[in-house]
Formats: C-alpha cells, sequence, structure tokens
C-alpha cells in the first residue's frame, strides 16, 4: 500500500518495461537550490499541452495547461488537475512510446525554484503561520512566485468547479514581471535543459548530451 500523497497512480498507469520514464527514484537537481522546484513540460500527445508541476512535500502537484503558462494577466489558462508525478519527473525529456499511458514526446520548456507568496507577503506582526502550499491545494487558491528562464513572478492557480466538473485556471498575477506583449510559448518553444526542439527529442528518442 502506498503512502498517502504517494505516487501510486502515476505508477499504476505506467509500464516501466516500455516507457523510459522516471520510476521515482530519489533525485537532486544541480539547477536548483533549496528552494522548492516547479517545471512546465511541453507534451506532445493526442493533443498537445503543458504539463505545470510543482514540487510540494517531495511529490510534483500537476495540471495539464493546454495553451500553456501565459505572460499577461487577462489571460486565465485552464489547467486541469493530473496526478501527482515523483520529483524526478521533473529532470525528465523523451518520448513515451505510443500506446502508453501519455504516449508522446515530453519537452522540458521551463523550470526552476519556486516560493509561496503566502510567506513572502506574510505580515511580521501576524502571529499566525502563513498557509503551506499543500494547504493552499485544499483550498482551491494557490499563489506562488516562480523563477523560471523563460516565465517569473506571481502565479496564481484557482480551482472552480468540484467533482467531476473540478478545473482550474492558471493565472499570472500583476507584478512587475508581467507583460502582456510576451508570448514565450511561441516565441521561445526549445527546451531549457538541452536546447532541442520537440522534434528534434522525438528524433532522437531519449536522453541526448547535454
Ligand atoms: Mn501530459
Amino acid at each position: 500500500m502506498a503512502a498517502p500523497g504517494g505516487t501510486s497512480e502515476y505508477e499504476r498507469k505506467r509500464d516501466f518495461r516500455r516507457t523510459p520514464e522516471p520510476k521515482g527514484d530519489e533525485v537532486e537537481f544541480d539547477w536548483a537550490d533549496e528552494r522548492p522546484i516547479f517545471v512546465i513540460q511541453k507534451h506532445d500527445a493526442s493533443t498537445l499541452h503543458y504539463d505545470f508541476r510543482i514540487e510540494v512535500d517531495g511529490v510534483l502537484k500537476s495540471w495539464a495547461v493546454p495553451k500553456g503558462p501565459s505572460t499577461d494577466p487577462r489571460e486565465k489558462r485552464l489547467a486541469m488537475p493530473t496526478e501527482d508525478h515523483p520529483l524526478a519527473y521533473a529532470d525528465f525529456e523523451g518520448t513515451i512510446p505510443e500506446g502508453e499511458y501519455g504516449g508522446g514526446t515530453v519537452l522540458i520548456w521551463d523550470r526552476g525554484p519556486y516560493r509561496n507568496l503566502k510567506e513572502i507577503e506574510r505580515d511580521e506582526d501576524d502571529d499566525e503561520e502563513p498557509m503551506s502550499v499543500a494547504e493552499q491545494i485544499e483550498d482551491g487558491h494557490v499563489t506562488i512566485w516562480l523563477e523560471g528562464e523563460k516565465i517569473s513572478g506571481g502565479y496564481a492557480l484557482i480551482r472552480t468547479g468540484g467533482g467531476d466538473d473540478e478545473r482550474w485556471l492558471l493565472i499570472k498575477m500583476k507584478d512587475d514581471r508581467a507583460d502582456a506583449r510576451r508570448n514565450p510559448t511561441s516565441t521561445e518553444p526549445r527546451s531549457v535543459k538541452t536546447g532541442r526542439t520537440i522534434e528534434e527529442i522525438a528524433q532522437e528518442g531519449g536522453e541526448s548530451d547535454e
């Protein structure tokens, strides 16, 4: 039996004899410091989408964002929750075989450390502990500060609907990193890990030299 908050659903959905995806071993990232990490993986599966993942209590909480993140606070991007992924997944780039769960090509579109905005904005006079990101997810309203290579600043994840209609919105917050003129999903398509395009990864398959 898997521990609560583990990645048993992730493991159940995959045949690790067939997919090159990581099973969830211990991992350390040479591109991150002690802060928790986020990663955005462009995933050319049956429908193209961006998987937005944030490290929370040792796993990657995950949402599939069909249009990817925006830098324009007026854009609300649909984000559908998906199963928790192991932390090691943040380094995965390659091709999942057709017919396997999530079959298609994965590109590491952006990554970096993030911080809980509730902690940054905490009032020194406030005795109460700021809400953790896990509590904010439970509450359906998450605010975090991203330090990626392509996107940065405050982002909000907001739950709307419930039960089978549960869906979330990913929204850029208004701050000095907001920029309505940028469109990084189209102007900056390459992997931040290997510099490759999704076509190059599809041709080369698994990992390449960095
Ligand atoms: Mn995906």
